[in-house]
């Protein structure tokens, strides 16, 4: 998986140790030396990661974290706090402040990408490369393709022709299975940030789904919540169940 990943690091060895080894494991590293800095480029490009220094001048990393925690745009931003400081009363500090995870200086390369796609396997399944295998649908994110199976695989599977904003609603329903998405944050994890599109835009490539799902009879696992949104669910929609 390929993410974008801002690194806020004041130390200018730390930050380019960190922003080569992300580039080798495939990531788009964005970096800057503050907090300010760092806002900047948020408002610009909202970033799928933060790495995020505890030390910073003028605005601590802490801070920073809760301010982005406060905005509706960046709250749900995954965090991981890069310290020196080992005492458990700041862990406790920075948790409180929003962060996913904890660096402890120094870190070797490998542990800092072992966390990283352990907090992105947690908090965005949808940008995950695993396939996922839900109520009869096989999902392949590196392959684009989906294949659909009988109950008991004993036919040949079929496969899904999907446009590619269908496959990547599909994903995402079926990476957050069983939850609730409004129209709105659909759009914001699905089309992307600062895409200005309206509701129903939503609304359209869940038909276009729902008629590809519909050819193999399993149009029922992306469902209506009324006046609410979607969700991707193997129970069934009047719940009788
Ligand atoms: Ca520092």
């Amino acid at each position: 998986m390929s993410v974008t990943i801002l690194v806020v690091e004041d130390e200018p060895a730390i930050q380019e140790l960190i922003s080569y080894n992300l580039k080798k494991n495939g990531h788009v590293p964005l970096c800057a030396f503050d907090a300010e800095q760092a806002i900047t480029m948020v408002n610009n490009v909202l970033p799928d990661l933060v790495l995020l220094d505890w030390m910073l001048p003028s605005m601590s990393g802490i801070e920073f974290a809760r301010r982005l925690r406060r905005e509706a745009r960046t709250k749900s931003i995954p965090i991981i706090m890069l310290t020196a400081r080992i005492e458990e009363q700041d862990k406790i500090l920075g948790l409180d402040a929003g962060a996913d995870d904890y660096i402890t200086k120094p870190f070797s390369p490998r542990e800092l990408i072992a966390r990283i796609k352990a907090v992105l396997r947690r908090r965005l399944p949808e940008i995950s490369d695993e396939i996922i295998e839900i109520g009869g649908l096989k999902l392949d994110p590196t392959t684009h393709r989906v294949f659909v199976y009988s109950a008991d695989k004993s036919t040949k599977p079929t496969e899904l022709t999907l446009g590619p904003t269908e496959f990547r609603l599909l994903h995402f329903l079926m990476a957050h299975k069983e939850r609730v998405h409004t129209r709105a944050q659909l759009l914001d994890r699905v089309w992307g940030d600062h895409v200005f599109i309206e509701d129903r835009t939503v609304d359209v490539h869940i038909r276009r789904l729902r008629k590809a799902l519909e050819n193999v009879d399993k149009d029922g696992l992306v469902q209506t919540v009324r006046g609410t949104g979607y969700r991707f669910s193997v129970e069934s929609e009047i719940g009788v169940e």
